[in-house]
Parts: structure tokens; C-alpha cells; sequence
């Protein structure tokens, strides 16, 4: 099956927008068994956008288009499709009333020009946008428009990436299962693992590998700053037993290491593991800047385990806010391991946690030691019993060096609540 995504959007040409629906689509439709054949991304220039689609017609089962369906003149690709296929646009009355309550419930007035969203191409289907005006359209194309092929779905998504996604995942996916079911079963699954770089990885997974290998069974690898992703899959008949033993064998092999699967991210899965054992965290940031809070606030729910989060920046605040002692400052300095332990410590006194998670560490590009150099963080955990300490060097650029900080304090908080 030949699949064709055009990525439209003069700001994609210049830099300005990183080109994440490539990414996102043909990584949603591989984990579906649907690999992605041809990619492009051209400005929103109408013979560019005639040209993309008409010789992805010549080629194409199924092409996808992403932006271009707004109401700003640049917006052009439903016009430049339907004028490519011949095909009148209509007003669609049920779009119409959609968009006008999008702007009632906002009570926003509804600019002349957002109607021109209800302009459907005559024979489309509407994908309905939950999250903006303009709908997703779906084209049915046959010959001689679409030359090689008996027919070729075109289907046309809106632009910004929180309008694409449900659209894609709760329309699109149900429409590819009717029109396009796939002729061997196939199943795949996403581990995800932290605390252990892609080699060894690898390494551990080494002789799991060589029995995946005769019996249809792929494994891929995606290493990301602090995660490894691993993605196995098989076809046809008893792909689905396959995979499972599979994954029971690199569970074996790589333990508490796999933190979760598909879509979950370490913060989620560490406010689920407090919510289900419903125990609560503070956390004290120093080199983090807040950034731990973040995470754990951007999980719905977190309210439920996340009790207070201090962002305690200078020696001072450090004292007055977690009651780190003047002397353990002045004896072991900001980021060292007894300091992480008193922030730990103060922040789970003060706020009456079951876990207090404390970092302190040089970002760099200055500050460093000859004995204490940039990159160089500690972490603590204080917990009813004890509180532990790490030791890393992290040398990266200074947002990097905030993740891979939040990720290294996260998976303590996670193995010790797993302990
Ligand atoms: P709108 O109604 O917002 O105009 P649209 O369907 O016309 O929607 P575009 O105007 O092409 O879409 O894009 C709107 C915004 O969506 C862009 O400014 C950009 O922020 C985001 N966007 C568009 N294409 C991409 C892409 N390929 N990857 C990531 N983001 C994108």
C-alpha cells in the first residue's frame, strides 16, 4: 500500500515550525501497520500544492495533507484540491452552525471570513473539528484523476497539531480500519525504558534478539535524551501471542528499567504509582528551576500526590525556605550531597510528604570546579526511613541538562515507591 503525506505551510519552509505532524502521522500509522511510502513538505504556493498532490495521485492509495484549511489567505489548500479534482465547493449548513457555536460559546464575534471553513468540496466527507473551525475533509479519488489506482483516499487535515491529533485519532483511524483493513494481523508495542543508554540496552536485550528473530518478531530501538524506546512487532496468524512473550522476555531482561509503554511519560507514571498507593511529594529545585514541578503538573491528577514544589534558587532561600543549615553551605557549598540531603530533608519536614525530592547542580555554562564541575548535580530523596543520594555529571547545553536532572530524579522517586 502506497502512502503519501504532503505537509503544507510556508512557515515550514522557513524554519519557523518544526514539521512534527511528519513524525507524529508516520508514527501513528506505523503502529497501526501502515508505513508511510512518501513525505514532503511544500509552502503554501498554489502550483506547489497542485503539483504535491497531482503527482501523488499518480502513485497513492491514500495521501494525507496537512494545514491550509484555515480562513487567512494563505489558507488555500481545500480550494486548490477541489479546483485539481474538478469539484465545486458547497456550503455545508451543519459546518456553518459548528463554527458559529464555536464563536458563540467563546462569546467571540465570528470574523466574515472563518465561513469560508464551511466550504466543502461537492462528495467530501467532514472529519468535524472538536478543537478549532476548520473541519478535516476526506475525498474518495478515481480514475483518470487518480491514474494507477481504482481509487486513492485524500485526506485533508487542519494545520495546528492540537486540532490534527484527535481529529486524526478518533476519525481517521476508524476510517483507514474501514476502507483499508490490513490483510495480515498485525501487532505492535512500545516499551518504554529509562536509566540505561540505547548500548546497553542493546546489550541486555542481546540474546532475546537472537530468539525474536526466528519467529518473525522486530525490534527497533529510538534513543531520546534519558529514554530508550523499545518497538516490537510481528504479522500474521498468533502475532498477538508473539508479542507478548516478547515483551515478558525484555521485561525479564531489562526489570524496572521499562517504565512504561505506547504513550506514558515518567511523570505520569510516577503520579500514578503515589495516586494508587495514595501517598504524597513535595519537591525542592535548584538547578531545575521548577522544571520537575512542571512535569509532574502537566499530568491531570497530580493534585491528588503533588502537595508543594520549592523553587529555592540562592543559598538563602535554600535556608529560609527548606532550612538548610549556614554551615553545611559554607562547609560543603551549594551543590553537594549533604545539601541535597537537608533540601530533601526541609522540604518533606515542612510540608509533611511521604517523599521530598531535592536537586542541586551547576548548569553550566559557568560556575564549575576543577572539583566540582559544570553538569555536576546531586539528588536526594528523603522518605519515612531514609533519605538517599546521587551523583551525576550531566554535560549538556542548559535545558538539556534540566531534563535529563528531572528525568535521573523522577526514576529515583519511581524505583523507590516500586522498592
Ligand atoms: P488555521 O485555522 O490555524 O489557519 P490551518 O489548517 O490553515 O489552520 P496552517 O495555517 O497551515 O493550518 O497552520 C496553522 C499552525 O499550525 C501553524 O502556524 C503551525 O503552528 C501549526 N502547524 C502547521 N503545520 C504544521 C506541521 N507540519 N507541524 C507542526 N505544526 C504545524
Amino acid at each position: 500500500m502506497q502512502i503519501e503525506i504532503i505537509n503544507t505551510g510556508s512557515e515550514l519552509m522557513l524554519g519557523r515550525v518544526l514539521n512534527t505532524h511528519q513524525q507524529w502521522l508516520c508514527r501513528q500509522l506505523a503502529d497501526l501497520g501502515f508505513i508511510v511510502t512518501r513525505q514532503i513538505a511544500i509552502s503554501d504556493e498554489g502550483a506547489a500544492i497542485q503539483n504535491a498532490v497531482r503527482e501523488s495521485l499518480g502513485r497513492a492509495d491514500l495521501i494525507i495533507t496537512t494545514g491550509g484549511l484555515g480562513p487567512t489567505s494563505d489558507d488555500i489548500t481545500r480550494d486548490l484540491i477541489a479546483k485539481l479534482l474538478e469539484k465545486k465547493l458547497e456550503l455545508n449548513s451543519e459546518v456553518l452552525r459548528r463554527i458559529e457555536n464555536f464563536f458563540a460559546e467563546r462569546k467571540r464575534r465570528m470574523p466574515e471570513s472563518t465561513k469560508v471553513q464551511a466550504m466543502v468540496p461537492e462528495g467530501a466527507t467532514v472529519l468535524q473539528n472538536e478543537n478549532g473551525t476548520a473541519p478535516g475533509l476526506v475525498m474518495e479519488v478515481n480514475p483518470p484523476v487518480a491514474p494507477r489506482k481504482d481509487r486513492t483516499f485524500l485526506i485533508m487535515l487542519p494545520g495546528p497539531p492540537r486540532e490534527l491529533h484527535p481529529m486524526f485519532l478518533q476519525q481517521v483511524i476508524p476510517l483507514l480500519g474501514k476502507h483499508f483493513p490490513q490483510p495480515d494481523n498485525f501487532v505492535c508495542r512500545i516499551l518504554k525504558t529509562t536509566g540505561l543508554g540505547e548500548s546497553f540496552v542493546e546489550e541486555k536485550l542481546s540474546s532475546d534478539v537472537k530468539n525474536f528473530a526466528g519467529k518473525g518478531i522486530e525490534i527497533g530501538y529510538c534513543a531520546r535524551v534519558g529514554e530508550v524506546e523499545l518497538r516490537i512487532s510481528a504479522r500474521g496468524s498468533g502475532a498477538g501471542e508473539k508479542i507478548a512473550d516478547a515483551e515478558k522476555s525484555i521485561r525479564a531482561s531489562l526489570g524496572t528499567h521499562i517504565f512504561g509503554t505506547e504513550n506514558d511519560s515518567l511523570e505520569a507514571i510516577v503520579v500514578r504509582l503515589l495516586t494508587e498507593r495514595k501517598q504524597t511529594l513535595a519537591l525542592a529545585e535548584s538547578c531545575t528551576g521548577g522544571f520537575i514541578s512542571n512535569r509532574i503538573t502537566n499530568v491531570p491528577g497530580a493534585s491528588a500526590v503533588f502537595l508543594n514544589g520549592i523553587i529555592s534558587y540562592s543559598n538563602e532561600a535554600k535556608q529560609k525556605l527548606l532550612g538548610v543549615r549556614t554551615e553545611t553551605l559554607s562547609q560543603s557549598g551549594a551543590v553537594s550531597q549533604p545539601v541535597a540531603r537537608e533540601m530533601a530533608e526541609g522540604a518533606r519536614a515542612g510540608s509533611k510528604t511521604d517523599y521530598a525530592l531535592a536537586v542541586t547542580g551547576i548548569a553550566g555554562p559557568d560556575g564549575g570546579t576543577e572539583g566540582k564541575p559544570v553538569g555536576t548535580v546531586w539528588i536526594a530523596l528523603a522518605t519515612q526511613s531514609e533519605t538517599v543520594a546521587q551523583h551525576h555529571i550531566f554535560r549538556y547545553d542548559r535545558e538539556t541538562f534540566k531534563f535529563v536532572t528531572s528525568q535521573e530524579a523522577l526514576d529515583l522517586l519511581r524505583q523507590t515507591i516500586l522498592r
